[in-house]
């Protein structure tokens, strides 16, 4: 690790303010929140393996239709792109611009995944990368101790376990930006029916397509439930395996990797390690040549005119950050 990177970075997105006299108010631990995120944690994160098994069950009953394959791609896609294009790129590093009513649909899209309301989401990533594998990481796989074991507890926690309870960041600290937008925050507010929508939509169209409850049933599943499994998973997996394993082309002040073989699976989230090096670029996979699904979203809409101010790191910019020195675990 770059010890000598521990000097303080501008945080991207978050504008620059004189620290508080009490670093506590940055974070909030309290029985009421940790009430939240235990029922939180219990529906959208073990309900969907409930859900996962469910499906699979009916799937020897009945083998599952191309409809159904379709919505879980569609959802998922949907989904997956509302968190790294939206709540990801966008609205946590502020890494372009887009026309306000792009910021309320990749909201909506976002929101559908399951991984909580925008703001709560924006202010745990800035904090993540504030703390990135320091004490105050929410999910750091790093701070578990030396030996396998503890090795074996970071990952799990850093994976999935961190969200059943944990410090909530002050989101007026975190994201002020959000909260003086009133359409971000009209849209945001509305956080669970969004989340509905994206169970109950997959359900209306399974059985419309399919003229049958039971493709009702199981578009509620594959689109819905086992979509928001997949892409939690996926999304998580960059938590936990990319503080851990994968290449380091970049210095960056913190364990992150990355993992290419990833790229389609987590839209090009999976070039983490080039993200912390650069988090203020659109652009995870920082060239054309690589695989970075979430980027080409938003080179779509730059050339659609609805989104603008793609701050793509240039290669002298890149070359300076390479990482000369240290080599990957
Ligand atoms: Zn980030
Ligand atoms: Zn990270």
């Amino acid at each position: 690790m770059d010890s000598a990177a521990r000097a303080p970075e501008k945080l991207s997105g978050v504008e620059d303010r004189p620290e508080r006299k009490d670093p506590k108010r940055k974070a909030i631990s309290s029985p009421y929140f940790h009430r939240l995120q235990r029922k939180h944690f219990l529906l959208f994160d073990v309900l969907p393996i409930l859900g996962v098994v469910l499906a699979i069950a009916l799937a020897f009953i009945h083998p599952v239709s191309a409809v159904d394959i379709g919505l879980f791609v569609a959802f998922w896609a949907l989904s997956g792109i509302g968190i790294s294009v939206g709540y990801h790129r966008y609205f946590t590093h502020r890494s372009f611009k887009a026309k306000p009513m792009v910021g309320a649909a990749l909201t909506v899209l976002g929101s559908m995944a399951g991984q909580g309301a925008l703001l709560s989401w924006v202010a745990m990533h800035r904090r993540h990368h504030e703390l990135s594998d320091q004490p105050g990481d929410p999910h750091s796989p790093n701070l578990h101790g030396p030996g396998l074991v503890a090795g074996i507890k970071g990952l799990v926690h850093s994976h999935f376990t961190w969200m059943k309870e944990h410090d909530y960041p002050n989101v007026a600290y975190y994201a002020p930006d959000l909260l003086r937008d009133p359409l971000v925050a009209r849209t945001a507010r509305h956080y669970y029916s969004w989340v509905a929508l994206g169970l109950v939509l997959p359900a209306i169209l399974g059985g419309l397509l399919s003229q049958s409850w039971w493709g009702a049933l199981t578009g509620f599943l594959w689109g819905g439930a086992v979509r928001m499994f997949v892409v939690g998973h996926i999304i998580w997996s960059i938590n936990s395996l990319l503080h851990r394993f994968g290449t380091r082309p970049y210095q960056s002040r913190d364990f992150s990797r990355n993992g290419g073989v990833f790229g389609l699976l987590t839209f090009g989230e999976a070039w983490h390690n080039n993200h912390h090096a650069f988090p203020e670029s659109p652009s995870f996979g920082l060239q054309w040549s690589v695989f970075d699904p979430g980027y080409w979203v938003i080179r779509g809409l730059n050339l659609a005119g609805l989104a603008w101010d793609l701050r793509v790191p240039s290669a002298q910019r890149r070359t300076s950050r390479k990482n000369r020195t240290l080599q990957p675990r």
